[in-house]
């Protein structure tokens, strides 16, 4: 049987009743990965013989009867997020040869719960992206159509995913780089509320943005992992001590009026017109199954990606001023003094879009601008959190597409930055916000392009996300259908 074509908790099942081990599943995963990985370059690192020493520990303690639903269960994580031992490079140059002598929150929580490390997946550098084309390593490839770009930047991580190249993948979130690739290659894709899971370990890019989430094959997966890397943690400040329900939980009793919010400022001329008609379609399909559907405005709507790219970039200006070349990472080798080390092992450690930023950030933050950008995008920033907290009194979740295109041709867009940034338009709302959203699929284009569908809720409710996705899920086949890789 093709085990690496399974979920999570299709091969928990299996694995508890003994009819495979975690050792058959790793097998069957690399087998996968080197017939497909030359083909999608998904990974940054592959950790076989990690891989197999996990498996083997998940094995006894399976037959010990001690395991949990992870236990044993092979899974991809974003090379933002630090792994004890294991190269971590951010997909950056300047991060070269780092070996993190720590893991993350969410790297022991899923030690512990047994789970098996497939590898460390691209990124666009520092997660600046929404292509994966700006890793200073690697081109991902989307499996739905090589020639496309997988999304980003958890790019290999949603191609992982969706290649079957893993069973799920951890990656990270700032403004869409979950969601938005998740909806290109075809997968499901969570931003976990802002402090539902802890960000200790995860490489700054904007901190009071930036959150790991699952990416899967199905909802069910979601809400296993966020069941096991959600929840407070001392390690980390923002993380918030709110009760974490069993997200599994959440499926039962289906959807009937629940009432789902339409913004008008999402639906405008020059919207992909087959993104258009597979979210109106599934409007009619959550409508069906008793949904209240109701239009609502969300008037600052025009100022999020303004706003984003402004508080983004001073934030990772400040985060990135670590990379020095003094301590760890890349430093260059012409370097006459001290001072001049500093700048070129900057100048030649970093790639373009991540100066490009830095510069922008600085900028912002400069005096004499601080007031006229960043506090204003401050200002910003809560008029468009306000107007989520006026729709959240009349509809408890709010649908829009999860991006404006399917998946564009890889070079379509690296010429012109602002195109790029606009592949978030529909995304970065939410991380101002600091609000949950899904991303699942619902519906393919032309060229068997897949489209995504994204459910925002309230803070802190991932629940009555799950509950629509789920419902969704169960009545359509699109989270069934693969590649043909
Ligand atoms: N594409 C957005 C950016 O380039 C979001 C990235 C992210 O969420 N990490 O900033």
């Amino acid at each position: 049987m093709d085990l690496h074509r399974l979920t999570i908790h299709e091969l928990s099942g299996m694995l508890k009743k003994g009819e495979i081990r975690s050792r058959d599943i790793v097998d069957s995963l690399f087998k996968r990965i080197d017939h497909t990985e030359g083909k999608i370059a998904a990974y940054m690192t592959l950790t076989r013989d990690l891989a197999y020493e996990q498996a083997e520990k998940a094995d006894s303690l399976i037959k010990s009867g001690k395991a949990g639903y992870l236990t044993g269960i092979p899974i991809a994580i974003k090379d933002n997020i630090c792994t004890k031992g294991i190269r971590t490079t951010c997909s950056s140059k300047i991060l070269e040869g780092l070996v993190p002598p720590y893991d993350a929150t969410v790297i022991t929580r899923l030690k512990d719960a047994g789970a098996v490390f497939t590898g460390k997946t691209n990124m666009d550098e520092f997660a600046m992206g929404s292509s994966t084309e700006n890793s200073a390593y690697a081109l991902t490839k989307n499996p739905w159509d090589t020639e496309r770009i997988p999304g980003g930047s958890s790019g290999g991580s949603a191609a992982a995913v969706s290649a079957d190249e893993c069973i799920a993948a951890l990656g990270s979130d700032t403004g869409g780089s979950i969601r938005q690739p998740a909806a290109c290659c075809g997968v499901v894709g969570l931003k976990p509320t802002y402090g539902r899971v802890s960000r200790y370990g995860l490489v700054a890019f904007a901190s009071s943005l930036d959150q790991i989430g699952p990416i899967t094959k199905d909802v069910t997966d979601s809400a296993m992992l966020l069941n096991i890397i959600g929840g407070h943690d001392p390690l980390d400040s923002t993380s918030v001590g709110t009760p974490m329900p069993d997200f599994t939980g959440s499926f039962e009793g289906g959807i009937k009026g629940v009432r789902i919010g339409i913004p008008k400022e999402y639906f405008i001329e020059g919207m992909d017109i087959e993104v258009e008609r597979s979210v109106m379609d599934s409007i009619s399909i959550l409508e069906g199954l008793g949904a209240i559907k109701k239009d609502i405005s969300l008037p600052h709507t025009d100022y999020a990606v303004a706003s984003y790219y402004i508080l983004a970039t001073a934030e990772a200006s400040s985060n990135l001023a670590r990379y020095d070349g003094a301590r760890y990472g890349f430093r260059t080798k012409n370097a006459k003094d001290l001072f001049d080390m500093y700048i070129r092992s900057r100048q030649e450690g970093f790639g373009p879009e991540v100066k490009r930023r830095i510069m922008l950030g600085t900028y912002a933050l400069s005096a004499g601008y601080y007031d006229a950008y960043y506090r204003k995008a401050q200002q910003v920033r809560r008029l468009i959190k306000e107007d989520f907290d006026r729709a959240f009194e009349s509809v408890d979740v709010i649908i829009t597409p999860t991006a404006p295109t399917p998946a564009f041709k890889t070079g379509e867009k690296t010429q012109d930055p602002l195109k790029m940034y606009l592949s978030d338009i529909f995304t970065i709302s939410v991380n101002l916000a600091g609000i949950p959203a899904i991303s699942i699929p619902c519906g393919f284009g032309s060229g068997d392009l897949p489209i995504g569908l994204q459910i925002s809720g309230r803070h802190f409710d991932e629940e009555t996300l799950f509950r629509l996705a789920y419902a969704f899920e169960q009545s359509t086949e699109w989270h069934k259908r693969r590649p043909a890789i």
